[in-house]
C-alpha cells in the first residue's frame, strides 16, 4: 500500500529570503507605478493569486483575472533574478528526506503549494529539488489553499491509479493554513517550524506531528510509518 506525501514549498522545503515577495512587489510597482503596501497582507500559507488579489484591493483595484494575470507574468519574469540576488537556502534535512523517499517504492511524493506551477519550478530548480516532483497541486488550481488538496488527490489517482486513503496521505507544511488544508481532505498533517510560525503556534492547530525542523530525518520517517 503506497503513501502519498504532499509537500509545501516556502518555509518547508526552502527559504528564499523573501525573493518571491520582492518579485511580486516589483511586478506590482512596474505595472501600477507605486510600491504595494504589504504590511497588512498575511502571505504565509496563502496562494500567489490570493496574495495578488489582496495587493490589488488594498490599492483600490479590482482583482480581475486580467489584473492578477498581469502581475503574475511580471512576477515570473523577475523571480529568477531575485532568487539569485537574495540567496536563500534549502532547509535542514530536506534534500536527504526527498532523496530517501524518492527511492522508496511505497511512497509517492508531490507538491501542495500556493505557488503557481511556473514559480514553484523556478524556485525548486534553483535549489535542485524540482526533479523529485512529477506532479502537484498549485496556486493555478485555486486562489484558496483549502481547495488544493482534492486537486492533488485527483492527479495522484490519475498517475498512479490509486485512491490514496486519508490515513496514507500526509500534508507537510509550515503554517496553520497547511494543517487546515490537510484536514479538509482528512489527511495526516505534519507541521514544521522552519517558516514564520513556532512549534507552539503550530501545535495549537493540532497537526498529527510537529517538528522544529527536519534535521533529524529519521524522526520524520518514523511518523510516516
Ligand atoms: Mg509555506
Amino acid at each position: 500500500m503506497k503513501k502519498l506525501i504532499l509537500w509545501d514549498i516556502d518555509g518547508t522545503l526552502i527559504r528564499t529570503n523573501r525573493a518571491g515577495i520582492v518579485a511580486l512587489v516589483r511586478a506590482f510597482a512596474q505595472l501600477h507605478g507605486r510600491e504595494p503596501d504589504m504590511a497588512s497582507i498575511e502571505v504565509s500559507g496563502r496562494t500567489d493569486r490570493w496574495i495578488i488579489s489582496r495587493m490589488l484591493e488594498h490599492h483600490g483595484m479590482e482583482p480581475t483575472a486580467h489584473n492578477i494575470h498581469a502581475i503574475l507574468e511580471g512576477y515570473l519574469q523577475l523571480l529568477q533574478g531575485e532568487i539569485v540576488a537574495r540567496p536563500g537556502r534549502v532547509l535542514p534535512g530536506v534534500l536527504e528526506l526527498l532523496e530517501t523517499l524518492h527511492h522508496r517504492a511505497d511512497v509517492v511524493q508531490a507538491l501542495l503549494t500556493g505557488n503557481v506551477e511556473r514559480g514553484a519550478r523556478i524556485k525548486l530548480e534553483h535549489y535542485r529539488a524540482w526533479h523529485y516532483f512529477a506532479f502537484g497541486a498549485f496556486g493555478d488550481d485555486s486562489p484558496l489553499r483549502n481547495d488544493l488538496g482534492p486537486h492533488a488527490l485527483r492527479r495522484a489517482k490519475e498517475r498512479h491509479e490509486i485512491d490514496f486513503r486519508p490515513e496514507r496521505t500526509f500534508v507537510i507544511g509550515d503554517t496553520p493554513h497547511d494543517i487546515e488544508c490537510g484536514k479538509v481532505i482528512g489527511a495526516r498533517t505534519i507541521a514544521v517550524a522552519t517558516g514564520n510560525f513556532t512549534v507552539e503556534q503550530l501545535a495549537a492547530h493540532a497537526p498529527t506531528a510537529v517538528f522544529a525542523d527536519f534535521a533529524d530525518t529519521t524522526a520524520l520517517l518514523r511518523v510516516l510509518e
